[in-house]
């Protein structure tokens, strides 16, 4: 049985006249990490403060580990860990001396966590290092420490990646797909770029302007972006049966409107043309198509992708 963490039902978030999140439906499932990628205004920031209790929805419903009713739900609001922001860091201290004030402050017993968790994200080595002398890099694995402090089911990372250099997001990136590993904790980590977090997460939400416009899976965006050879025709039945007997392929997906991407003989396109020409079949329509993914998000949110 699925186990939901999370689901969220119509939820709306309007100030005054301006709607920053329209009729919100989503469920997340433990064990998982989901990819919340929209533009800058998209509505990330405010689904996530949300879903953490930040701040109250204008219309729709929020169900936190099966609990809906308020005081149940604000209970089981312990249960999510959120990245603490860059300034809720103190410069003067180290990273142990962070994370222990965090800790304390929050009543969470056992100093002996602040020595796992340091490992965990690589930081058990910054000794007596001040967090103000700290990379990016580091205070954002810090800042994944601290909210990983009351042992979350639910972890919620705002835009982690951000200003990082390319080894600082694949450090950042690295360690998220160990927590969801080690953990099974559902993670949703915001982003406005998808290829920077691509393959970091096992499924991806798109958002634009408020409003969640594709869910897929890393198996479904894969698909989406690979490169292939587009095929219409009067024919399909016919089409299949000659991809499959005369040119010994069952890579190739017939689609919903009747169209067939072949992922096999992306080199030999003058060879299928001919295959087909001999066998009597006509294409109305024969192109090299895929996206990368930079083009495939901004056709989602141009809605040119049939959503
Ligand atoms: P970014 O990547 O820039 O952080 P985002 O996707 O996180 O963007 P949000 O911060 O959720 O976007 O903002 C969504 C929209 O809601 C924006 O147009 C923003 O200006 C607006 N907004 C956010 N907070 C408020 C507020 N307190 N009052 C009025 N409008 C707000």
């Amino acid at each position: 049985m699925r186990e939901y963490i999370l689901k969220t039902y119509g939820l709306t978030k309007r100030y005054s006249n301006f709607i920053a999140l329209n009729n919100v439906d989503l469920s997340l499932e433990a064990g998982k990490i989901y990819g919340l990628i929209g533009q800058n205004g998209a509505g990330k920031t405010t689904l996530m403060r949300l879903i953490a209790g930040l701040s109250i929805q204008t219309y729709g419903a929020i169900e936190l580990f099966g609990h809906q009713e308020e005081r149940q739900r604000q209970e089981e609001l312990k249960r999510i860990g959120i990245l603490i922001e860059e300034s809720g860091l103190n410069g003067n201290m180290t990273a142990r001396e962070n994370l222990r004030y965090y800790r304390i402050m929050r009543g969470i017993p056992g100093s002996e966590l602040e020595e796992e968790l340091l490992e965990m994200v690589g930081l058990k080595e910054s000794h007596k290092k001040k967090v103000k002398n700290f990379s990016l890099g580091m205070k954002q694995r810090l800042g994944i420490a601290i909210s990983l402090l009351g042992n979350p089911e639910l972890l919620l990372l705002d835009e982690p990646i951000n200003g990082l250099d390319p080894v600082g997001i694949v450090e950042v990136r690295g360690l998220i797909k160990k927590i969801s590993e080690e953990r099974h904790v559902a993670v949703l980590i915001s982003s406005h770029n998808l290829p920077e977090l691509y393959q970091t997460c096992t499924d991806y939400i798109i958002i634009d302007q408020g409003e969640i416009k594709k869910i897929l899976t890393q198996e479904n965006l894969e698909e989406e972006c690979q490169h292939h050879l587009l095929i219409k025709c009067e024919k399909v039945e016919a089409l299949v049966a000659v991809l499959e007997m005369k040119l010994g392929t069952t890579r190739f997906k017939v689609m919903p409107d009747r169209s067939v991407k072949l992922y096999d003989y992306l080199d030999q396109r003058e060879k299928v043309m001919r295959t087909l020409f001999e066998n009597n079949i006509l294409p109305t329509h024969f192109a090299l198509s895929g996206d990368t993914l930079e083009s495939y998000f901004l056709s989602v949110i141009r809605g040119e992708q049939g959503v």
